[in-house]
């Protein structure tokens, strides 16, 4: 089985009260929650009117760890971006004495709107960020996020997550990057936080890639994930909730894994 880049597909939200498309409702609610929490918006670009936000910390200081968390760039994955905006919901502003945050909620958009994969251009918006890896080109959320590069690079230095979902899983399972030889803590805790809602996938080959005890470890391809990791980020992760499995489920476990990685990087 391989997934089509135009299926579309659509799910509804009895946390959130509407379908898995209505970006309309998603960011008002998202606007809220940046008013609640002060944070800082930032429109590093536009796709077709729709604007790729930056969200962070009100007030960033040097001496506190950096942390970037994604979602959003395949658009029928969309319990990635109501996971954030669930976990959004749990924050609270003293959190950020002690870490700074930044968020990329919906980084495609156009195919968010439709519930496909690639964007409207039939491009692959996680593919053409690290170079020499692959043929693949920047896409033009790409090149929004690479124009970037730098501040995305300083916001995700001690640690990256990326959630991601697999609409041809029933299980769960990890991408993950620690400057290690075995899965360590920080690949551990991440998974330990989906497992909590899913079964943890077998050893087997998904994507081409081999996955074991439910990671894929230290696996360079073009992704954005694999880029800020080369680029420096300490540890990097890309979470992958199974999309045949019930809606608010998957958003409650994106939820959960974000606040995971946010837990570890204070505990560190
Ligand atoms: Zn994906």
């Amino acid at each position: 089985m391989s997934r089509s880049p135009y299926q579309r597909y659509s799910w509804q939200s009895e946390i959130f009260e509407c379908a898995s498309h209505d970006i309309d409702r998603f960011m008002a609610l998202l606007d809220e929650e940046c008013q609640r929490l002060n944070l800082k918006q930032r429109v590093l670009g536009k796709v077709e009117g729709q604007p790729l936000l930056l969200l962070q910390s009100p007030n960033a200081s040097a001496g506190l760890p950096s942390i970037l968390i994604s979602s959003g760039f395949h658009g029928e994955e969309a319990a990635g971006p109501w996971g954030l905006l669930h976990f959004l919901s749990g924050v609270s502003p003293e959190i950020f004495e002690r870490v700074n945050l930044s968020l990329l909620p919906l980084n495609n958009p156009t195919g968010f709107i439709k519930g496909h994969r690639f964007n409207i251009f039939g491009e692959n918006p996680n593919r053409g960020y690290l170079a020499g890896v692959d043929d693949a080109k920047p896409t033009i959320e790409g090149k929004i996020l690479l124009e970037h590069g730098q501040l995305l690079q300083a916001a995700s230095k001690d640690g990256i997550l990326t959630c991601h979902e697999d609409v041809l899983q029933t299980h769960t399972y990890l991408y993950s990057f620690e400057p290690r030889q075995q899965p360590g803590a920080f690949s551990q805790q991440l998974l330990g936080a989906l497992a909590e809602s899913f079964d943890v996938a077998m050893d087997a080959d998904i994507d081409g890639c081999p996955v074991n005890n439910g990671f894929i470890f230290n696996h360079f391809d073009s992704s954005f994930e694999a880029w800020l990791v080369r680029s420096g980020a300490k540890v990097g992760a890309c979470s992958e909730t199974p999309a045949t499995q019930n809606f608010d489920r998957r958003i409650l476990a994106n939820s959960a894994v974000m606040q995971r990685f946010v837990d570890f990087t204070l505990a560190q």
